[in-house]
């Protein structure tokens, strides 16, 4: 039996991987729109949409795909208006549809209104039994049209209000951006799982306009200044009365998610107003001080290992070697030999320097050890380029749990981690050494002095009550069957 069967929930939806894009005010939002998903383009490369507003329309785009590929010149012409937002999403399990492409856009008693969302609502599977209970008709399998059903329920009668009354209903972790005729609204919820910053763009004799981004690379591309962070329960309104901050929902504990600073996020963004780049070097140097190899050189596996290898290179003294070389031109689709070819995969996007590797004891550096598998051809790949040792480093600690806020990570039950000692992975990966970042150095890594990440994936702690059984069973805490 499938899950969603089992549940009666869509499966996809835990899986969402996603970036988020706002502009107010620009005579070309939804071109700016555009650069700025194409900056976040790593966050999800599935699908991507934009809707625009001219004031008394909005307009949406959304298809399959790049970002690149979708927006053609005629296609950001029929985007028309000062008002976009964006949204680029990635998901890789269950319905892979255009349906579940974002912004969703819908017309309601409130008007008409958009949303992009980034994160996982936690609580999305009852929240949408009880909306089809009253009526509600859902179009796609993703958690983000439950918002907009919530508001299109609620008693409130302006948009803010509504808005503001089915956020204090959702659970979990939600970046959203929402686009009504007149206006943007953004909002984070309490714990601030994922991103959003704010940033603002000078208009040469007008009034600037305000953008809103999962990471500020996206504001680096568009030449915004990087203003700060959308708060932890804050809701930011931009409309023709200026800008207004307001908390929407009582103070929380915060739980930023670590695995944005791990991997997920570029390192030339700042994110949780911290340079992922300094992040990754620290992570990479206490690594070197916690568990130093016997090496001759630091080798990092691009581009997830890069930030962190250099740490490692500079705390340790060993040389950098770029011994492993990408194909950045690989499409999510390709044609396969019909005989098989040993590790394809691998080998189509990573191919080894043999001049570099050769003789060489080598301490490779990854940011994450997920299934064990892709680790175990990188091995592979460099020992049978000629390295005479392998010495795995992960800039992080054991990944043993799921999440539930937004990143994909697969069940418990195949999280090699959650299952094996170090010593088992090892011998799993053929290295001749596997060691992890402490939890400890993590958090200093990301300077996290008053505890305000989450660190579920290596704990198991997590900071939201898992409320469905399908998340119980993910999680490890409860077999399926
Ligand atoms: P594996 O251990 O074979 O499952 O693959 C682990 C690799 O996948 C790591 O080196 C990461 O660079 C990458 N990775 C880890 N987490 C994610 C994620 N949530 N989405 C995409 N790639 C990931």
């Amino acid at each position: 039996m499938t899950k969603s069967a089992a549940f009666a929930v869509p499966d996809d939806k835990l899986h969402e991987e996603c970036g988020v894009a706002a502009i107010y005010g620009h005579p070309e939002a939804s071109k700016l729109a555009y650069l700025s998903l194409y900056a976040l383009q790593h966050r999800g490369q599935e699908s991507a949409g934009i809707s625009s507003s001219d004031g008394t329309q909005i307009y949406t785009k959304k298809s399959m795909g790049h970002v690149a590929d979708i927006f053609t010149n005629s296609v950001i012409q029929a985007l028309p208006g000062p008002l976009a937002i964006g949204h680029t999403r990635y998901s890789t399990s269950g319905d892979t549809v255009e349906r579940n492409a974002q912004p969703f856009s819908v017309q309601c008693n409130k008007g008409r209104i958009a949303v992009a969302h980034n994160g996982n609502i936690t609580n999305a599977a009852e929240l949408r039994k009880s909306l089809e209970a009253q009526g509600a008709i859902f179009q796609a399998s993703s958690d983000t049209e439950v918002i907009l059903h919530l508001v299109a329920h609620s008693r409130e009668t302006t948009m803010a209000a509504a808005l503001r009354d089915a956020l204090l209903q959702l659970e979990g972790a939600f970046s959203l951006v929402f686009l009504a005729e007149d206006r943007i609204i953004v909002a984070r919820d309490p714990r601030g799982f994922r991103p959003l910053a704010m940033g603002k763009l000078e208009i040469s004799g007008g009034k600037p306009a305000y953008v809103f981004a999962s990471e500020t690379c996206a504001f680096d591309l568009i030449s915004a200044v990087y203003l700060g962070d959308v708060q932890p329960g804050e809701m930011v309104i931009v409309g023709p009365e200026g800008v207004t901050h307001e908390r929407y929902a009582p103070e929380q504990p915060h739980s930023q998610c670590v695995f944005e600073h791990v991997y997920f996020s570029r390192p030339d963004s700042f994110v949780f107003g911290r340079q992922v780049q300094d992040s990754r070097d620290l992570m990479g140097r206490l690594l070197a001080r916690e568990t130093p190899a016997p090496a001759d050189i630091v080798v990092p596996v691009p581009d997830s290992g890069n930030s962190a290898a250099l740490g490692y290179a500079a705390e340790s003294g060993l040389p950098y070697r770029l011994a492993l070389i990408r194909n950045h031109y690989v499409g999510r689709t390709f044609i396969e030999p019909s005989q098989a070819i040993r590790d394809f995969g691998v080998k189509l996007k990573l191919n080894p320097v043999r001049s570099l590797l050769e003789g060489k004891s080598v301490v490779l550096i990854d940011d994450s050890i997920v299934r064990g598998t892709t680790s175990r051809k990188i091995v592979r790949m460099v020992r049978n380029a000629g390295a005479r040792e392998v010495h795995l480093r992960i800039s992080c600690p054991p990944t043993i749990s799921p999440c539930f806020y937004g990143v994909d990570t697969p069940n418990k039950s195949e999280l090699i981690a959650a299952n094996n000692s170090i010593e088992e992975m090892r011998r799993f990966v053929e290295a001749d050494s596997l060691a992890f970042l402490s939890l400890t150095s993590l958090q200093k890594a990301v300077a996290d002095t008053r505890a305000e990440y989450c660190y579920a994936c290596y704990t198991g702690d997590y900071p939201t009550n898992l409320v469905s059984i399908e998340q119980l069973i993910r999680a490890g805490k409860k077999s399926g069957g």
